[in-house]
């Protein structure tokens, strides 16, 4: 019947801070992101998709990875 230790001490929630787009530094709810740290949120996800992206996939530009959308 003894307490365990408190749970609320370091809790975590999704919010912005979470993400963070390498392209515009902005904190974002959500950004696309690699395994090596690279993330990119949607809306710069759409300028430079030109150059990052091959229809239903998107190439890391640090690690060269190819992701799925
Ligand atoms: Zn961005
Ligand atoms: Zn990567």
């Amino acid at each position: 019947m003894s307490e365990d230790k408190p749970e609320k001490i370091g809790y975590r929630r999704r919010k912005i801070g979470e993400y963070q787009c390498h392209c515009c530094k902005e904190k974002k709810v959500y950004c696309l992101s690699c395994t090596c740290g690279f993330m990119i949120c949607e809306a710069c996800f759409q300028e430079n998709r030109w150059g990052m992206s091959n229809g239903p996939t998107w190439i890391c530009p640090d690690c060269e990875r190819i992701h799925m959308t």
